[in-house]
C-alpha cells in the first residue's frame, strides 16, 4: 500500500477554530487586545520580561538586530547552515554577515570556529538552535561577553524547549521565535521578539507598527467618547522609520490556543523521534541527523545523514514519502557567493542531510511506513 506522508503539517483543530470564531465575534482582526494577551502569555511561558508579537520571525530578527543601532557596515556572526533570514536580518540593517562553520555533531554554530572568526568589526552573534537542538548557550555567552558581542538567539526551530532548565530563547540579549505554519507551533505566519531588557525592545513596539507610538485599538473607543470631546484622538507622531510588521488579533487568537497545546505537541514530536531512533538503530548507511536528547525538548526536525542522499530521496519519493534538506550552506547561494570564510564542516556535512516527516499529529503507522522505507533502502545497498 502506498501512502502519502507529508514533511510537515500544522496541528490545528477545534480549539484554534473556536479562537478564530472569537476574533470574528469581536470583529477586531487587526492589531488589538489579543496580540497583547498573547505577548503576556508568551512572556510568562518562556519566563522573560517582555515579548512583542510580529508577523514573522524574519521581521522579529530584523527588528531585534535594529534595537542595538549598530554602526552601518559592522559585522554579525551567523552559522553557515541556517534559513536565509538569520543572515538577511543583519543585511536589512546595513550590516555584513560573517559565516561561522557548524559543529559536526549538532550542526549548530561551532564555538571553536566562532572564536576564530571574531574580529574587532564584529558586533553581534546570532546562534541558531538547529533543528531544535540547543546551542550550548552558557559557553557561547562566555565567548560573547569576552568580545562584547550582543547575542540575538534565532529560536525559530524550538518553541518551548529547554537548555539547563531554562527556556531556549531566553539566554541572549534578545530571542526570536517563528510561528510559521511548519514550525513547532503556528499562527499561520507569526513571530515573537523576547527579552529581559524591556528598555532595549520597547521602541520596537512602534517600529513594528510603521513607527506609530500608539495602538489603534487603545484609541478606538476615544473616537466616539463624548467625555473626550476636545481630545485629539486622531493624533499620533512618527519619530522613527518603522515597518508594517505587527502581529494581528486573528493570528494571536490562534497563537493563544496553540500555546496551550505546545508542551503536548512537543512531547508528541519527541515520541515520534524516539520511535524513529529505535527503528534506524541497526541501519548501516543511515544515521540520525542529530544527537537527539528528548527530555524537555522542542525538536522541529527529524532527519538522517547518509552518503546516498540523492538515492534515498528518490527511493522515498517513489513511496509517497516527502523529504527535505535543511539547509544548503548560505554561502553557496548566489547572494553570498563573494563570501570566502572557510566553512569546511558545513560543506562536508550538508550533502548528507535529509529531513524526514515530523509533526505533532504524525501517526505511529506513518512513522513505521517511513521506517520500512529506510530499512528497505538500507538493505538494497
Ligand atoms: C523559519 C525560520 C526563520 C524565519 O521564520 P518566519 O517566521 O518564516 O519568518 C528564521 N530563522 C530560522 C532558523 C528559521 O528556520
Amino acid at each position: 500500500m502506498t501512502r502519502q506522508v507529508r514533511l510537515f503539517r500544522p496541528s490545528v483543530g477545534a480549539l484554534e477554530l473556536e479562537a478564530v470564531r472569537g476574533a470574528f465575534e469581536r470583529s477586531w482582526l487587526g492589531l488589538g487586545p489579543k496580540v497583547g494577551e498573547f505577548e503576556t502569555a508568551w512572556s510568562r511561558y518562556i519566563r522573560c520580561a517582555d515579548s512583542i508579537g510580529v508577523n514573522s520571525a524574519t521581521a522579529a530578527l530584523h527588528l531585534a538586530v535594529s534595537a542595538f543601532r549598530f554602526r552601518a557596515g559592522a559585522k554579525v556572526l551567523v552559522p553557515a547552515i541556517t534559513f536565509a533570514s538569520t543572515a538577511t536580518a543583519a543585511m536589512y540593517n546595513g550590516l555584513e554577515p560573517v559565516f561561522v562553520d557548524v559543529d559536526p555533531v549538532t550542526l549548530g554554530i561551532s564555538l571553536d570556529d566562532l572564536q576564530r572568526k571574531i574580529t574587532p568589526d564584529c558586533v553581534a552573534v546570532m546562534p541558531v538552535h538547529y533543528g531544535g537542538h540547543p546551542v550550548p548557550m552558557d559557553r557561547l555567552l562566555e565567548i560573547a561577553r569576552a568580545h562584547r558581542l550582543k547575542v540575538i538567539e534565532d529560536s525559530a526551530h524550538c518553541a518551548g524547549g529547554e537548555y539547563q532548565q531554562r527556556k531556549i530563547g531566553t539566554f541572549g540579549d534578545i530571542g526570536c521565535f517563528s510561528f510559521e505554519e511548519k514550525k513547532c507551533m503556528t499562527t499561520g505566519d507569526g513571530g515573537m521578539i523576547c527579552s529581559d531588557d524591556v528598555e532595549l525592545i520597547t521602541p520596537l513596539r512602534a517600529t513594528r507598527w510603521v513607527g506609530i507610538d500608539k495602538d489603534t485599538w487603545k484609541r478606538a473607543h476615544s473616537y466616539t467618547d463624548p467625555a473626550e470631546l476636545e481630545a485629539q484622538h486622531w493624533y499620533y507622531e512618527i519619530a522613527e522609520l518603522g515597518y508594517k510588521y505587527n502581529m494581528n488579533d486573528l493570528a494571536a487568537s490562534i497563537g493563544l490556543a496553540q500555546l496551550s497545546r505546545l508542551d503536548e505537541m512537543n512531547a508528541r514530536r519527541a515520541a515520534a523521534i524516539g520511535r524513529y531512533l529505535d527503528g534506524i538503530r541497526d541501519l548501516r548507511t543511515i544515521k540520525p541527523l542529530l544527537p537527539y536528547a528528548l527530555e524537555r525538548s522542542s525538536y522541529w526536525v527529524f532527519g538522517v545523514r547518509t552518503t546516498k542522499r540523492r538515492e534515498l530521496i528518490t527511493f522515498l519519493k517513489k513511496r509517497g514519502i516527502a523529504t527535505g534538506v535543511h539547509y544548503m550552506p548560505l554561502p553557496l547561494h548566489p547572494l553570498w557567493k563573494a563570501h570566502e570564510e572557510p566553512i569546511p564542516v558545513a560543506l562536508r556535512e550538508w550533502p548528507n542531510l535529509v529531513t524526514l516527516p515530523l509533526f505533532a499529529d504524525i501517526e505511529d503507522a506513518e512513522v513505521d511506513y517511513v521506517l520500512e522505507g529506510l530499512r528497505d533502502f538500507d538493505r538494497t545497498l
